[in-house]
């Protein structure tokens, strides 16, 4: 609990350990799901490099062994996984649901099938890096967490710096996504700050207060082309932020000040997600970022007299999101477990049926491994109400997802077995062994479809 961002974003494989588990850590621990996680995504990311180089996936991957598994270990499922989604689900209003926490201890191995069970978190709040949602959600939940179980909105956004010399980086607190954007690499990262000092007239009803006008930086915006606009998280002042990315989208090429005669010449508008409204502390849903999105288009073509401006968003409901979760899984399953697939079911627990059950299902569709979700009432979906998108099951809160769940996996292993082994431990540890756990290591299982899908496509 002592680490700091600089040493997530530094260090090597760096997993948050709540100060009671420290101490159990040093005597035997050698790095949980968390770690082998995060191994897994370093992995991940040096391939995405390597496949631009036409190098195949399978010659550069290394033989990584499994971490040897003492008897005392609980050992962790292999074959299912749960992707949380976190507002509404875990945290509402900054706070952690009391069944969230629960929740996590039944994953962490405090079950009745004594069995651990990997979990990622797919979020579409941004305006933090992953390394300081780790932490937060560390202390919060009190496990321990890397930042490679992290999947943002924004994360997807890592993969466009070689694209883009110049951008506009939108939302968030202070110089916060300026700090997000070149920590993932941006070169040249402008704010609406920094245009605003330029030329006060630019928002005539927004002031920057001295803190701003300190942090902002000072260049010719006449001569600076925004090559595109990303908008990272929560707008802190819509109308400003609104009019810069309007002059952006109006101008000739992305240079402020000037304005195209076709209105077709502005810079891509990126957007980290698409949700409408989210669960905070409020008792109704509030606005998002998606709401932005819509002011801006509508407001587009307003102004523009009927021109259409399409904007771009990530997050869920979009495939690429998911898609890049099973790879994750995968690599880490092939690394732990030497199977080279996708866990047989990821249980998605989402609050929002037009993102998170929506894309579940969807992907679910498409995908060669089975995605079940689960909506929770705890925040955006309402008892009373229709969900737009029909999930699995629903259920009151997370912990009776999580208990959902592990109940209809292990009532499958049960079939599988023939029906008339005792759900105890032990039947379930050999179970396990059968699957290659427990130390066993077995051949990696190689599927013969392609295991690379394209990833992060984000839909228009
Ligand atoms: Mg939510």
């Amino acid at each position: 609990m002592t680490a700091t961002e600089k040493d997530l974003r530094e260090g090597g494989p760096v997993v948050v350990v709540p100060e009671r588990m420290m101490a159990q850590r040093s005597q035997s621990h050698h790095g949980g799901f968390a770690a082998s996680l995060e191994t897994a995504r370093k992995e991940l990311d040096a391939m995405d490099l390597e496949e631009e180089a036409l190098i195949s996936p399978s010659s550069s991957t290394p033989e990584t062994p499994g971490s040897p598994i003492t008897p005392a270990d609980i050992p962790t499922a292999d074959s299912f996984a749960f992707a949380f989604d976190i507002d509404g689900v875990l945290i509402r209003g900054g706070r952690p649901l009391p069944e969230a926490i629960e929740a996590m201890k039944v994953l962490n191995g405090e079950n009745e099938y004594g069995m651990k069970v990997p979990y990622i978190f797919l979020t579409n709040g941004g305006g933090k890096t992953e390394a300081e949602r780790c932490i937060d959600l560390s202390r919060q939940l009190d496990i321990e967490v890397s930042p490679a179980q992290f999947i943002c909105g924004h994360t997807p956004m890592r993969e466009m710096v070689e694209k883009y010399e110049t951008v506009l980086v939108v939302g968030g607190e202070g110089e916060k996504c300026r700090q997000v954007a070149e920590g993932y690499g941006f070169r040249d990262v402008i704010t609406p700050g920094d245009i605003i000092k330029d030329n006060e007239h630019t928002t005539p009803f927004r002031k920057l207060t001295a803190e701003e006008k300190a942090n902002s930086r000072t260049r010719n915006y006449g001569e600076t082309k925004i090559e595109a606009i990303f908008v990272f998280a929560d707008s802190r002042d819509w109308a400003g932020d609104i009019q810069i990315m309007l002059d952006l989208a109006m101008s000739k090429g992305g240079y402020i000040g000037t304005l195209s005669e076709t209105f077709d010449e502005g810079p891509p508008i990126y957007f980290s997600h698409n949700d409408i409204v989210w669960s905070a502390a409020h008792d109704n849903v509030r606005l998002g970022m998606g709401a932005l999105r819509k002011m801006v288009e509508m407001l587009f073509k307003d102004v523009t007299r009927g021109k259409e401006l399409e904007t771009i968003a990530f997050g869920k409901p979009q495939i690429g999101t998911f898609e890049f979760a099973t790879r994750l899984l995968q690599q880490w399953r092939k690394d732990e477990h030497r199977i080279n697939r996708p866990p047989e079911t990821v249980y998605f627990v989402g609050d929002t049926p037009e993102s998170d059950i929506r894309g579940t299902n969807q992907f679910n569709a498409k995908a060669k491994n089975e995605w079940y979700s689960i909506l929770v009432r705890t925040g955006v979906f309402q008892e009373g109400t229709e969900p737009a998108y029909k999930p699995k099951v629903t259920v009151n809160t997370v912990l009776d997802a999580v208990k959902h769940g592990m109940k209809r996996e292990f009532s499958k292993k049960m079939k599988e077995a023939g029906g008339d082994i005792a759900m105890n431990s032990l039947a379930l540890k050999n179970l396990s062994t059968l699957n290659g756990d427990v130390g066993v290591k077995t051949p990696i299982v190689e599927v013969s479809e392609s295991n690379t899908p394209e990833v992060r496509t984000p839909d228009v």
